[in-house]
């Protein structure tokens, strides 16, 4: 298989346009679709310093690279956060092996990096936050043959611990970047981590979380975020890792991650872009349309602000806030347990 663009050997195939690209032509390519989508969503200005949420993962560790090297030839500046969850239970490398990962990306590119402990900010690692929730059956998460299952229920009311991970990390990084004075956070989403989402808000009839997706609701709290990779496909992030970070390991898979609901649509979208390549692209032109048909019906006074923290929300308090209140009242009912047993 020769290339289309030069004489080499092609590596790899793009089904949904006919393209065979050697390695030049591939990293070539690549670079200049995710270069495009910042200029067309107007993601990066002159003098942004910008935060990079690294997990160590390859889509994080490609987008802290791809950024690195944008970086210095405009009047931008980067740096990693990473958060170390505490993910380090049963024997899984996963905790370890991401954040030996995120340590090695930024010191092998010169990148300054700053790195925050889970447990710190919220009180307890992942682990610790699993183990309290599963013994208090407060958390959906059921065991079956010795692997962790954290499911979420399909009427969208999610209590996984992967929720509690996803949405408490978020909310560190963004408290983080901005005490380090950043001005936007760049987040490594793909094009199909944005199709997922799209058809997962879909099918629940979450309107608003399509809208505000867009930025159109100015929150004061929040750091505007940027995600130079949703118009690139996972598999072409992973050859892009794999060509820039030889010899890094990838493949470790958080032992928790088994998020039932949105691996549904993960095969799905799989199976469709298997049997019609390209839908994945069509779905995100979509999503664009659809969220701008909406923006034009949609009223701003919807919209809440949680009382404790002040992010946007839509019931009493914000997700992070009802969250951390579970978090706070288990361990209370735990120190309680506690000082029964030691009276005896
Ligand atoms: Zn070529
Ligand atoms: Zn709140």
């Amino acid at each position: 298989m020769k290339c289309t663009k030069c004489p080499k050997d092609a590596i790899i195939n793009l089904r949904y346009n006919g393209l065979n690209l050697c390695r030049n032509c591939f990293v070539e390519y690549f670079e200049k679709r995710a270069r495009v989508t910042i200029r067309n969503f107007n993601m990066i200005d002159a003098g942004d310093r910008i935060a990079v949420g690294l997990s160590g993962g390859k889509d994080s560790s490609s987008l802290l690279y791809f950024l690195k090297n944008f970086s210095e030839k405009r009047r931008t500046e980067i740096l990693a956060i990473t958060i170390d969850v505490g993910i380090n239970d049963r024997d899984s490398k996963y905790g370890k092996e991401t954040l030996k990962n995120a340590k090695e990306v930024c010191q092998r590119h010169g990148i300054e990096h700053h790195i925050y402990s889970f447990k710190d900010e919220t009180g307890m690692t992942i682990d610790e936050i699993y183990a309290m929730f599963k013994s208090a059956k407060g958390l959906n998460i059921s065991e079956q043959s010795g692997v962790k299952i954290c499911s979420n229920d399909v009427a969208g009311g999610s209590k996984g611990l992967c929720t509690y991970c996803g949405v408490l990390r978020r909310d560190l990084l963004n408290k983080k970047a901005k005490e380090l004075k950043c001005s936007k956070l760049a987040i490594a989403h793909n094009l199909e981590d944005e199709g997922q989402t799209f058809l997962m808000n879909i099918v629940r009839g979450d309107i608003e979380k399509i809208i505000w997706g867009s930025g159109l609701i100015k929150d004061e709290q929040l750091i505007p975020r940027i995600k130079p990779f949703i118009k690139s496909p996972e598999d072409e992030v992973k050859l892009y890792a794999k060509i820039n970070f030889p010899g890094l390991n990838f493949e470790h898979i958080c032992p928790y991650r088994k998020d039932a609901y949105r691996k549904t649509f993960k095969d799905i979208l799989n199976l469709l872009n298997r049997r019609h390549p390209g839908s994945n692209f069509q779905i995100f032109g979509n999503n664009q349309r659809l969220r701008n048909l909406l923006l034009k019906n949609y009223k701003v006074e919807n919209v809440r602000f949680c009382p404790i923290c002040g992010n946007l929300c839509r019931g009493e308090i914000c997700k992070r806030c009802e969250l951390l209140k579970k978090i706070k009242n288990n361990r209370k009912i735990k120190s309680k347990k506690v000082k029964v047993t030691d009276l005896k």
